[in-house]
């Protein structure tokens, strides 16, 4: 069966076709580095990875690319509030910069720690300044742009089909973006390309421009990322769902207005994480969980959240609670037994794969990443009268695409004798209860590329 996935832009299932024959570039939406990611977020970077695997599995090379913003992304998504950057640097007593260092790099341990493989290319906002710039020239030269007190303004008015990816009437949606009052703004719908620095406060982050001090505003980054690392292969482009409305829109009209071309072809959105209760995940609800909150500091294996994400279809909301949890510990921990079991029973034995039931898990993923469904198809093959030692070689072929570590299952990790040293070092230093030694050894460890996770069964250490 052919992939199929759900393309927002014409809202059905597809067909996927890319540009150009055999691979894909694949563009999605970073983290804004000024906190950590919650939940809700990285259920988002789980659904695209597996976009990614399944791409992969098909046998597609994928060209991934994703950015990193470190400046520009205000608290008002249409160009008002404050710097998300600069208000976490107040918030924590240190610079822009350092924020944006600590929290790019508690992102990229959080999705190793979900095994969410990493973009081929990561960009930061700050490293592309002179190419956004150059953009916003392109846009000011072809008639879009106009100037206000406070930046440099995209006229949506001139970009006809505006809506076409929110499917959005534009009165109504004129009348939403009213909400946030700039009354030099020609249509409510109008977004910042470039703002200025306030006259009165030096900004951590600023930079020269035609047009003056300033920084650029947070959605021409990704246009130029992706056009500048995927060339004209723009296959697809994901984010979550609250990207539809403002952030991906303004994305489609300032590129196809600078470059008269069609940009993404396929625009996937994944949905929210709603908290028991009803509540939609979010930096600024209290309902804030991280990894590092919601599992580690519980001693909770993280790829339990990650086994969690597969029982809900990604465009439908997920519920999170007590006992999705409990349930997704459980699924987890028989899988790793199921995979205990066939491994130990066919030791040695080659496996061969059963291409029916290959095919029926080809089926599922390939209908729009159909994940509840392959992992039924994962269960059935498990559960049927195949040999073990083909029950292994098809668990293993299946887990490029659910990557919860399944060949990891039954393997003692080799650690280098440096990093064993130090291991045992913080054994003994938790056994004799002194847990500032155990911290600064968990710290030299990870340092040395590993990750430390204290479990109910002891230490883990896994390579990052
Ligand atoms: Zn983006």
């Amino acid at each position: 069966m052919r992939l199929q996935l759900y393309n927002s832009l014409n809202r059905r299932k597809e067909e996927f076709i890319p540009i150009h024959q055999g691979q894909v570039g694949l563009y999605t939406c970073g983290p804004t580095v000024y906190n950590f990611a919650h939940l809700g977020n990285l259920r988002t970077y789980i659904f695209e990875d597996i976009l990614k695997r399944v791409l992969l599995y098909n046998g597609y090379r994928v060209q991934h690319v994703m950015n990193i913003t470190d400046v520009g992304h205000l608290t008002g998504d249409r160009d008002m509030g404050e710097d998300k950057m600069e208000k976490g640097a107040q918030r924590e007593g240190r610079s822009a910069w350092e924020i944006a260092e600590f929290y790019t790099r508690a992102f990229k341990d959080d999705i190793a720690r979900l095994n969410i493989l990493a973009p081929d290319i990561w960009v930061k906002a700050t490293d592309t300044i002179d190419d956004q710039i150059a953009l916003i020239r392109t846009l000011e030269e072809k008639g879009y742009t106009y100037q206000t007190r406070d930046g440099i303004y995209f006229d949506t008015s001139k970009f006809a089909d505006y809506t076409k990816l929110s499917h959005q009437d534009i009165e109504s949606l004129q009348e939403g973006a009213r909400v946030e009052k700039n009354p030099e703004k020609r249509n409510a719908t109008d977004f910042a390309l470039w703002k200025f620095s306030p006259g009165d406060v030096r900004r951590q982050m600023e930079w020269e421009s035609p047009w003056g001090i300033g920084f650029p505003g947070w959605h021409i980054e990704c246009s130029v990322m992706s056009m500048k690392f995927l060339g004209d292969q723009l296959d697809i482009h994901c984010g979550g769902t609250d990207h539809i409305d403002v952030h991906h829109t303004n994305e489609i009209a300032q590129s196809e207005a600078a470059t008269g071309k069609k940009f993404f072809n396929f625009w996937m959105h994944g949905a929210f994480l709603i908290i028991a209760g009803g509540k939609k995940m979010a930096k600024s609800e209290d309902n804030f969980l991280t990894l590092e909150n919601a599992f580690l500091k519980q001693n909770l294996n993280p790829l339990v959240y990650r086994f969690a994400a597969f029982q809900t279809h990604y465009r439908k909301p997920m519920e999170y609670s007590e006992e999705s949890l409990q349930a997704a510990r459980n699924g987890l921990q028989h899988l790793q037994n199921q995979v205990r079991q066939v491994t130990q029973n066919s030791a040695g034995q080659e496996g061969t794969i059963n291409e029916a039931l290959k095919n029926k898990f080809l089926e599922a993923i390939n209908d729009d990443l159909n994940m509840p469904r392959a992992m039924a198809v994962v269960q059935e093959m498990l559960k049927s009268s195949i040999r073990d030692a083909d029950k292994h070689a098809m668990i293993m072929n299946f887990d490029r695409v659910l990557g919860l570590g399944l060949d990891q299952v039954d393997k003692p990790q080799e650690l280098p004798a440096e990093v064993q040293k130090l291991v045992e070092e913080r054994a003994a230093a938790r056994a004799g209860k002194d847990w500032s030694a155990s911290d600064r050894l968990r710290d030299k460890i990870q340092e040395l590329g590993y990750l430390v996770q204290d479990t109910k069964e002891g230490m883990k250490v896994i390579k990052k």
